[in-house]
């Protein structure tokens, strides 16, 4: 007890997921489809609050390579990606035969610098080759610069594919994220802000879409008595089981929300007055996120790094963990495109994701809070 583990992120049930998985069994709905997946759909269209179609899939990387699909992307193809991200927002691009452009982030919310996406716009234009999509992400919570990032979609007609797989229950200007881009991204993982154990869903603004991406997702089965395929299709559909601990989820996202922020203001008060710790914060109050993660950045002038604060706590068991590594450092990635200054690679260095779930109790914050009084006399 005295050393239990402090996760940065692990699964918080609410308590009602049982009841949906129990009707699941009742009335053997266990398929990938059942009223627990219409229902979980149902529970996010009502959420997002907009003219919006939600199809729940196996997982968020597949609604991202379906909205790749549902874009036509072909063979050879630019795609345009934040370079700061998880891998699986840039995978499907390769899914596809498509080629990558990678682009650095902006000072304020960590994502897509649209100095740097038009850089990259410009480019593909040059090669007679104009971006098929612009992967916009919204890292550890935060919006992204959506006011600018919609206005070069429009100037150049080029679509926005919103990867909001860590955004569920943040908004930017009072509206919420999962509604920004032309096609839009959510995901359920185990460590996501709530979870289906593994879960993903694509919205749309347009209800043939939807149906157009339930149809892929489900192996594309064309209408006849037979099995007839004039598609390739895929294996994606989100399972009534799944879709039931979602229902559940649903119902303590607000709590869920509250409780990363709390975690954010305890974060706050814990760093403020110290010069060479600063934390990731929302850069004006059109950005309301729902602090997923909590990131503190070290100074460069620090006596000690993020690397030695991760593995001083790791001593302690408390676990935390380096920022994403942005794409174009991945050795898979080696020679691919890429448009923009260095500041990833500086959040790369300098941030270290803190313990954020919201299941992380006082103690626990006590013991995170005695951690760091010591580190800030090695700073
Ligand atoms: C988790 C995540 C994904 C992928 O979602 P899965 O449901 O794990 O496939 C995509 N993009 C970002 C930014 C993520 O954090």
């Amino acid at each position: 007890m005295e050393n239990k583990k402090i996760w940065l992120s692990s699964p918080h049930m609410g308590g009602g997921e049982m009841k949906y998985i129990q009707q699941a069994f009742d009335e053997n709905w266990i398929a990938p489809l059942g009223p627990n997946v219409n229902g979980f759909e149902h529970d996010l269209e009502s959420f997002l609050d907009e003219e919006v179609y939600v199809a729940v899939l196996s997982s968020g990387t597949a609604a991202i390579h379906l909205s790749l699909v549902l874009l036509d992307v072909k063979p050879g193809d630019f795609v345009i990606c934040q370079s700061l991200t998880f891998s699986a927002s840039a995978n499907p691009i390769v899914y596809m035969g498509a080629t990558p452009i990678f682009v650095d982030s902006e000072k304020d919310t960590w994502n897509l610098c649209p100095k740097a996406v038009e850089e990259a716009i410009l480019y593909g234009i040059a090669q007679g080759k104009k971006p098929k999509a612009i992967i916009a992400v919204s890292l550890y919570g935060m919006p992204y610069q959506v006011d600018e990032i919609n206005a070069l979609s429009k100037r150049y007609d080029i679509p926005v594919i919103e990867d909001s797989a860590e955004a569920l229950g943040s908004t930017y200007k009072n509206r919420k994220c999962g509604t920004f881009g032309d096609l839009c991204v959510l995901s359920f993982n185990g460590n996501k802000i709530i979870t289906t154990s593994g879960g993903g869903a694509l919205i749309l603004k347009d209800p043939a879409f939807k149906k157009k991406a339930v149809f892929l997702s489900t192996q594309a089965k064309d209408d006849a008595p037979h099995y007839e395929h004039t598609n390739i299709g895929y294996n994606y559909r989100m399972s009534n089981i799944c879709a039931g601990v979602g229902r559940g989820q649903m119902e303590v996202l607000a709590d869920r929300v509250a409780q990363r922020r709390a975690n954010h203001e305890r974060y706050k008060l814990l760093f403020a007055n110290q010069p060479h710790f600063s934390l990731h914060q929302e850069p004006s109050s059109d950005y309301f996120s729902n602090h997923w993660l909590s990131i503190v950045t070290v100074s460069e002038n620090s006596r000690i790094s993020a690397d030695e604060i991760r593995k001083m706590a790791q001593k302690q068991n408390i676990e935390t963990r380096p920022i994403w590594k942005p794409m174009h450092l991945q050795p898979i990635f080696n020679d691919t495109l890429y448009f923009g200054g260095h500041y990833a690679e500086q959040c790369f260095k300098t941030g270290l994701c803190l313990p954020s779930g919201s299941n992380l109790t006082d103690q626990d914050f006590e013991k995170i809070e005695q951690l760091f009084s010591k580190i800030f006399t090695l700073s």
